[in-house]
């Protein structure tokens, strides 16, 4: 990344008291306790199936948008299936597909070329997303003052972390688990999703298969709590 713009947010990465910061070269403006006014954040919004993320993140993108700020979204294996972010309880968005080989730095260098303001980018499903992705993400916060707010499982169907998951919880300013109540058959708080095969919990196979939460689909998942996923029980279902 070679141009100005990321002169000046690049003040933010050093120490403040540092002896050797030059106060009046940075351009970020501070408040009277010398922090920035403005500082940008990754924050990592997570939770299972269920819980609301999708909806989350197109409720914060209105919100910002409200405020006359300028967002992109993103997704990544949407359940349409297409270029949105879709929710369970009816909304839709637009979004921009994330494949392997779509660099985010460059999707928001080539939106400020086309003159589009870019203050922050809802990055849905961003647990399908690649860890050079999340490695994007905060080179934006960092060096562009862009807000990232990533929405998506933290865990898969092994109850284990998928990769971007894991590198956003190292990385990320600020991570918060999405207080809407999931619940198991059983009717303790639902934690993980198990991949149910022909009506059988499974443990191994790809991270990544596209499924349903409709029963009647051959693939497809359940949110359980803790005890049921490690002892597969699906209930009456
Ligand atoms: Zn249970």
């Amino acid at each position: 990344m070679t141009d100005d713009a990321t002169a000046a947010p690049l003040c933010l990465a050093r120490p403040l008291s540092a002896p050797d910061v030059d106060s009046a070269a940075c351009a970020v403006a501070r408040g009277v306790d010398g922090r920035p006014l403005h500082a940008a954040a990754l924050k990592f919004f997570w939770g299972p199936m269920d819980c609301g993320k999708s909806t989350m993140a197109l409720q914060m993108n209105y919100n910002h948008a409200r405020q006359g700020r300028r967002g992109l979204v993103t997704t990544r294996i949407d359940r349409s299936m297409g270029p949105q972010v879709t929710t369970r309880i009816g909304l839709a968005h637009t979004a921009i597909e994330v494949t392997d080989d779509l660099d985010l730095r460059a999707l928001v260098r080539d939106a400020r070329d086309d003159g589009v303001r870019v203050d922050y980018l809802i990055c849905d499903e961003a647990s399908f997303y690649g860890v050079e992705h999340v490695e994007q993400m905060a080179e934006l916060v960092d060096r562009h003052d862009v807000d990232v707010y990533a929405f998506g499982l933290a865990t898969d169907f092994r109850s284990q972390l998928f990769p971007a998951a894991r590198r956003l919880f190292e990385l990320a300013d600020e991570v918060a688990r999405i207080q809407v109540e999931v619940l198991c058959w059983c009717g303790r708080e639902g934690l993980l999703n198990a991949r149910v095969v022909d009506g059988r919990v499974v443990r191994e196979g790809e991270q990544v298969v596209i499924g349903d939460t409709v029963d009647t689909a051959r693939v497809r998942y359940q949110v359980l709590c803790r005890r049921h996923h490690r002892t597969g029980d699906l209930g009456d279902r």
